[in-house]
């Protein structure tokens, strides 16, 4: 039967394909009990099951080399251990023997009770203990649920709707062939929905009712701008997609014309439009739109979605393949922002934290790790002989934390001459500025830096105090919020007088209605995902700065988010 649902358009596109569903993993919650001669199989099943979730941790753990692999196969052979644990296993099994429970009901029982020990020693260490059991009673709950053909089907052609998707699988995904993803959680400014830009790869989230009412095998119809999917379309739903299609088809046509124009405004202001990428498809893309450079190179995406840390050696010829890719033109390489929703979650995550986002990430991460951010350094250090570099310092919120960063450049640098390694003769060296610490007080960080880097995603996560992935705070988190705009003038208007380069790179420079405004705050240099890129440059090109200076007093008298819109559209009509 038709039904049409609605969830957030986190990437762009229409995709028409079969439904491929993925539940999640719940444990049980309800009694569920067995019958005595079933006792026999169902403990043959769980133990399987365990001996599959260990087998798995011994796999991650052989894999393990490079410099996090202490750290993290210390987190790897504590799960063994709980897994291991006698009473863990003679509870589960008397469980499912005299309680006749079956082994998804026995998991959850044992688990809430060794909970409520460790709740009950009522301190941080336990708690995080605590974290470790889940993690292990999830590894052996899924294992208890893994089917014959998971893993070995693959989804070519198909749109996957599942509960939430990390960033490292949509990549591994997307090769696949798949169509879209539709998810029940998520937001639009998510590492994932990045990803998925960067993909070219339809994804709509916050889809709260998509795993109540689509099946495997139904028909759908997924619109990622609007954020709407069709279950079973109709005559009606498909001829309007079908004519959608051929529009988007037209528009981007049009669009294609514009790859060699300038990005220059009505009145000949030429404007930096760089792009964000880090896989080799999205370099050849960025240079073959007429990218001034890459203005933000996301590294972490090197070491996601694998067991193993690369080494030097891997992230030398990474970073040496995007600086060949853009032929002379800058490339902006962006040292680790591993932490908060960009974690690895398949149980390598680094650490367990209470507030990740306010925790231990980008460079903070970095700093606590020297012989990775040495590594890391020289690999782009050795990418700079090939090409012009800039480093870029995610996440600063203190000068300490660029001085020693800078201090660990020029080190490393003067080793590799010496060693004579050759090098770039200058690399520029920058920061981004994401936390409203170092935005209210950038002037202070020009005798260390050569430019500054405007992360919006995670500016207006910190200034508003609204978690950029959470669904249920969409409306509060904008980044056309007045607070937003009055920093962005400050920071943009301290960098001209400074004569600091800046540019934004956040997603908030790829959004085209935005241009005029951001245009209008005083910025000239944007950095977007490839996808977005000829839109970008046909809104500035279609602006005047002109005449938005004069709006400029205008827009900062704003007070709330639909003044803010009103502008936007004054100023886009005209
Ligand atoms: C940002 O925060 O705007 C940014 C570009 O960094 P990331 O999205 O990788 O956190
Ligand atoms: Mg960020």
């Amino acid at each position: 039967m038709r039904r049409a649902l609605q969830g957030v358009g986190a990437s762009k596109g229409l995709a028409l394909g079969r439904a491929r569903v993925r539940h999640p993993h719940v444990l049980t919650l309800s009694e569920e009990t067995i019958a005595r001669e079933a006792v026999e199989g169902e403990v043959a099943r769980l133990e399987a099951a365990m001996q599959a979730a260990r087998a798995e941790l011994s796999g991650l753990r052989d894999k393990l080399h490079g410099a996090l692999a202490q750290e993290i196969g210390e987190f790897l052979d504590l799960h063994v251990l709980i897994l291991d644990d006698p009473d863990l296993r003679e509870g589960l099994r008397d469980l499912i023997q005299t309680g006749l429970y079956s082994a998804d009901y026995a998991l959850k029982l044992q688990r809430d009770r060794l909970a409520a020990v460790f709740q009950a020693m009522d301190n941080d260490y336990f708690r995080t203990r605590m974290d470790d059991l889940d993690h292990v009673i999830g590894r052996v709950h899924a294992a208890l649920h893994r089917r014959e053909d998971d893993g070995q089907l693959g989804l070519a052609g198909e749109i996957l709707v599942a509960d939430d998707i990390a960033p490292a699988e949509l990549a591994e995904l997307s090769r696949q062939q798949l169509l879209a993803v539709v998810t029940r959680a998520g937001s639009p400014l998510s590492h994932s929905a990045i990803i998925a830009r960067g993909l070219h790869l339809p994804l709509v989230v916050g889809a709260s009712d998509a795993l109540s009412y689509v099946n495997d095998g139904d028909a759908l119809l997924v619109d990622g701008r609007e954020g709407v999917l069709i279950v079973e379309p109709d005559a009606n739903d498909l001829s309007r997609y079908h004519v959608l299609r051929a529009k988007i088809e037209k528009k981007r046509a049009q669009l294609d014309r514009l790859k060699r124009a300038p990005t220059r405004t009505r009145d000949g202001i030429d404007i930096g439009l760089h792009a964000n990428a880090e896989r080799r498809e999205e370099i050849a893309e960025a240079l073959a739109f007429g990218a001034d450079g890459i203005g933000l190179y996301r590294t972490e995406f090197l070491f996601m979605g694998r067991n193993e840390v690369p080494d030097e050696e891997e992230q030398f010829r990474g970073y040496r393949d995007a600086v060949l890719g853009m032929a002379g033109k800058p490339v902006t390489l962006r040292t680790l922002d591993l932490g908060a929703d960009k974690a690895d979650n398949s149980g390598l995550a680094l650490r367990n934290e209470p507030n990740p986002a306010l925790g231990l990430r980008g460079v903070r991460l970095s700093l606590s790790r020297p012989t990775l951010l040495d590594a890391q350094l020289r690999a782009m250090l050795r990418a700079s002989a090939f090409g012009p570099v800039r480093i870029l310092v995610p996440m600063v919120t203190a000068r300490e934390e660029v001085e020693a960063v800078r201090a660990r450049v020029h080190a490393l640098a003067d080793r590799l001459r010496s060693d004579g390694v050759p090098i770039g003769e200058r690399v520029a060296f920058g920061i981004m500025i994401e936390v409203p610490a170092a935005a209210l007080t950038l002037a202070d960080y020009t005798d260390l830096i050569d430019f500054a880097a405007v992360g919006t995603n995670d500016l207006v996560q910190y200034l508003l105090a609204a978690d950029r992935t959470h669904e249920a705070l969409d409306g509060l988190y904008s980044e056309r919020h007045p607070a937003v705009l009055r920093l962005l003038h400050h920071l943009f208007g301290t960098a001209r007088t400074a004569g600091l380069p800046i540019h934004v790179c956040g997603e908030l420079a790829a959004n085209a209605q935005d241009a005029p405004m951001l245009l209008a705050l005083g910025l000239r240099d944007f950095s977007v995902h490839p996808g977005a890129m000829l839109e970008v440059r046909e809104a500035i090109r279609a602006c005047d700065i002109g005449k938005l200076k004069r709006r400029t007093a205008s827009l900062l008298r704003c007070r709330e988010r639909s003044e803010v819109e009103r502008w936007i559209q004054r100023a886009s009509a005209n």
